[in-house]
């Protein structure tokens, strides 16, 4: 399998809580950046789209009847704002030139997005974050990950999860459960495999963008994958 060489990496907003399971661990920062500066240092071109879910999700802000979910929907999004600032000071801290792009226009704090803008930087070898998901309410971020992706041009994008990939049954649950290498899109819409919302499913397969699902706690895996093509130890869905 060739490398990749422009990838959207998405983490999930929970990821950066680490053990607290809210806000953000700063050892899980200096982790994801090192991970990152591996892949950025092998000449690979790095989106990321980062979650909010360990600040506010807008339909848990919605539960209580008294935020209507557009409100709360505008309060994750700029949950990932927060997380995505967190994660560019992490990438500079450890020596990368890092971009943040919001899609809803924030001038004090970071470049709004534009496609050919981010390409550039991209282009310059500097990490580009999207922030404020799609800038819509009624996505999430995995939606937004795949329509970033898509956008700039990436070879795939990677959703760096907790476990290894995507399996036949519960993992936590089901001690035979077997990792699936290989999902296609249609199965990952019907067969129920949680691993992005349908939204994101039907936009990646719409567009052919192949959804590499993967451990980021393991050192070294995402440059395994990704500069390497070693697809052994995750999942890939496509057609
Ligand atoms: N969100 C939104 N539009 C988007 C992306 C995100 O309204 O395009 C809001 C939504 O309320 C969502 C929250 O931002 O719950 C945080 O994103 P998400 O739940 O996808 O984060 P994760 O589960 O990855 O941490």
């Amino acid at each position: 399998m060739a490398k990749y060489n422009r990838i959207l990496v998405k983490f999930s907003g929970e990821a950066l809580a680490g053990e607290n399971g809210f806000g953000i661990d700063s050892e899980i920062l200096k982790f994801i950046a090192k991970e990152i500066k591996q892949l950025v240092e092998g000449g690979i071109e790095v989106g990321i789209v980062i979650g909010g879910g360990n600040i506010i999700r807008g339909v848990s802000a919605a539960a209580s009847g008294i935020i209507k979910r557009t409100s709360g929907d505008h309060m994750g999004m700029l949950a990932t704002v927060i997380n995505a600032i967190a994660m560019r000071e992490a990438l500079e801290y450890a020596g990368m030139d890092v971009r943040v792009q919001s899609a809803i226009k924030m001038e004090a704090i970071c470049e709004t997005f534009i496609i050919g803008r981010a390409k550039r930087h991209l282009e310059k070898g500097r990490v580009v974050i999207f922030a404020a998901g799609t800038g819509n309410p009624f996505f999430t971020t995995d939606t937004a990950g795949t329509l970033r992706a898509i956008e700039i041009g990436a070879d795939a994008i990677i959703k760096a999860t907790k476990v290894m990939g995507i399996y036949d049954k519960d993992p936590q649950k089901f001690k035979d459960a077997k990792l699936l290498s290989k999902v296609t899109y249609d199965q990952a819409l019907h067969d129920n495999i949680r691993v992005m919302d349908d939204t994101a499913i039907a936009l990646a397969k719409d567009n052919a963008l192949p959804i590499i699902v993967c451990n980021m706690f393991k050192s070294g895996n995402l440059y395994k994958i990704v500069d390497g093509g070693d697809l052994s130890s995750c999942s890939i869905v496509k057609n």
